[in-house]
């Protein structure tokens, strides 16, 4: 067999490829023919490897390797001093380069190729081992890679290891390739591709099933504890009567918490596992509910939904989400802050029960199981749920659940169809919060992908960060504001060291703008911010021509609300759809007569027609 594994040389020739395209297409094929290429038992790793990663996602695998300890790596696989590679970084900027640079000029060339499989497992180590000792361990894997790459491998492996690969493969361009490899590259085939990775949040998988049994073979792929699903969003309404008109008359509203959600797995020996929004494990940061999610839930397994929120320990009363994203960040004194800051998780739906995968029943029927499922506890609850047929009684909902201390209100379609759509964003659960009633509607999650140097006050961190919001079509960020307001003091000193980790010496690819930031960053860090109306700007890309040629979305007065989106990932920002919707909404507004459009707002441009 041995002479049937992937030789590491191929997976760099197909990195070299995408790294010199920023096409889908390109990279579609580039893809769909590495893995075509690949036998069955080592795909998974080949496909983890081309998303920079080496496991799926939500495993949270990372190989721990810092800069310090890569360039020791480096001279230790080279043979060069280590002030020469200290010297060489700060001249080439990257440290692969470096690693390319040095092997170049070895004395000892490597005469047995390095397979694909040696060096996954060799970074699986390098990512394992830890506590005392590791940091050598770590070294010793990496020098011994090094030792048998070429120079253009060893750029690769080195900037694998430091997560700076850059190849611009995300998610959608890998289930691009699988359609195209697997199932003809029809759009159906890709929607259920797409689907199968939904649920399992897991490409490796999917990959498998499809070498294994094409299309058909996707729909064996099944839930499964401790492998989150991704997670089912919501749409948008200007008001309430619009929420039942979507919902053709009647829907079941529920309180809109503001919090955390929480994705809970329960097994059959009682073990909990807790995953976010971004299907990051939480499990460590909630002792008290992995403690009675088994005692609240009459069934196990099971895998429910809800969203963990903050309340007062004497008066019961919900709490700002600031004290819950306190807990989120938390990795000592666990027990201690639980004591300090109790919260509840507020169940609102139900995806597994025992072996039965409740996900695809209608909503009113997953209702009815969680209601007999949870038996609930101090710590679990079921939402609060009201069942209405008129914008009377879905207004009074939504002032009980203000005055209740929740956002708003998410309604829920009773419809046949009103199947759990895990990763979908529709109108089978419609969201309407309390700000949709002041100003624009509903805050956006923008992309840091620059910043302004401060001045004054603010000199030596920054003034201003450009945000983006996120085109799924494209695979692009495109700015839609520069926002300065909202930070106090401590948030202003802690930027620069939060947008660190993503600093890159030129603007990213896919990064589009008109302006000209100090600083880049690559897509990553995602923060939340209001304004008061949307307009048209050419200095802006988000949603390019969408509404005019040569303009893009422009957020006016932006300011930063304080909250970190750290449960997102840059793919999960505002998108650009979004935001048209939300521009289109504010138009609607206007030309109906309300008077909350902002004050002194410009003549807002023609509407749609629908
Ligand atoms: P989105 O999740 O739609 O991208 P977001 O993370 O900014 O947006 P919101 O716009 O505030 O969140 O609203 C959606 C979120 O509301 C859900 O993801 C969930 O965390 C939360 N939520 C609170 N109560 C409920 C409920 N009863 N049913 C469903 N989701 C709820």
């Amino acid at each position: 067999m041995r002479g049937r594994l992937v030789k590491f040389a191929d997976l760099v020739a197909a990195y070299e490829r995408l790294e010199a395209t920023t096409k889908r297409l390109e990279m579609r094929a580039i893809l769909s023919e590495l893995f075509q290429s690949v036998p069955r038992p080592e795909l998974a790793e080949v496909v983890y490897l081309s998303q920079g990663q080496l496991r799926p996602e939500y495993e949270g695998v990372e190989l721990g390797v810092a800069v310090s300890l890569a360039s020791r790596a480096v001279a230790e696989g080279t043979d060069a001093a280590p002030a020469h590679v200290a010297e060489r970084l700060r001249a080439l900027g990257d440290l692969g380069d470096v690693a390319q640079e040095l092997l170049a000029v070895r004395s000892a060339v490597p005469t047995e190729p390095l397979e694909v499989r040696e060096v996954y497992q060799g970074l699986l180590d390098v990512a394992k081992t830890s506590g005392e000792g590791s940091q050598d361990a770590k070294i010793g894997v990496l020098r011994g890679l090094l030792a048998r790459t070429t120079p253009v491998e060893g750029k690769y492996l080195i900037r694998f290891v430091m997560g700076t690969l850059r190849l611009g493969v995300r998610e959608a361009t890998i289930l691009d390739a699988f359609a195209a490899a697997y199932g003809g590259g029809t759009k159906e085939a890709r929607l259920r591709i797409e689907a199968a990775f939904n649920v399992s949040s897991d490409l490796g998988v999917v990959a498998e099933s499809l070498v294994d049994g094409g299309l058909e073979a996707l729909g064996a792929i099944r839930l499964t504890v401790g492998r989150p699903v991704r997670p089912m969003l919501a749409e948008r309404a200007k008001d309430l009567a619009e929420v039942l008109k979507r919902m053709e008359g009647s829907a079941a509203l529920e309180f809109k918490y503001d919090g955390l959600r929480v994705q809970a797995h329960l097994d059959e020996n009682g073990g909990v596992r807790l995953f976010s929004r971004r299907l990051e494990e939480l499990s460590a940061q909630f002792p008290e509910l992995r403690t009675e999610l088994p005692l609240a839930l009459r069934t196990a397994p099971a895998i429910v939904e809800g969203e963990c929120v903050p309340v007062d320990p004497e008066t019961d009363e919900i709490r700002p989400f600031q004290d819950v994203s306190r807990r989120r960040g938390r990795k000592y004194d666990l027990d201690k802050v639980a004591d300090e800051i109790p919260v509840v998780l507020f169940l609102f739906d139900v995806l597994l029960e025992g072996t039965e995968e409740t996900l695809g029943l209608p909503f009113p029927e997953r209702r009815a199981r969680l209601e007999k499922l949870v038996q609930g506890s101090t710590r679990i609850r079921l939402a609060t749920q009201r069942v209405v047929h008129d914008t009377e009684a879905a207004q009074a909902f939504f002032d009980e659940s203000i005055a209740e201390g929740c956002e708003g209100v998410m309604a829920k379609s009773l419809a046949p169809e009103s199947a759990y759509r895990a990763g979908a964003r529709g109108f089978w659960w419609i969201k309407y919060k309390r700000e949709y009633t002041q100003g624009l509607a509903d805050s956006i999650d923008g992309v840091v992908v620059g910043a302004f140097h401060g001045r004054g006050r603010r000199a030596g961190t920054y003034g201003a960060l450009l945000l983006a919001s996120y085109d799924p079509a494209k695979g692009t960020y495109e700015s839609f504001c520069k926002v300065g307001s909202g930070f106090d003091d401590a948030a202003l000193q802690a930027l620069p060291e939060r947008l660190k980790p993503f600093e890159t010496a030129e603007r990213p690819n896919g990064v589009e703008t008109g302006m000209e930031p100090d600083r880049w960053f690559t897509p990553g860090l995602v923060l939340e911010v209001r304004g008061a109306e949307l307009s048209l700007s050419p200095t802006h890309r988000a949603g390019l021509g969408k509404v005019r040629a040569g303009a893009g979305f422009a957020l006016r007065f932006p300011r930063f609300t304080g909250r970190y989106r750290d449960d997102k990932g840059p793919e999960d920002a505002t998108t650009v759809d979004e935001l048209l919707r939300l521009y289109r909404t504010q138009v609607r507004r206007e030309s109906t007569g309300d008077d909350d459009a902002p004050e002194g707002a410009p003549a807002l441009p023609p509407g749609r027609k629908d």
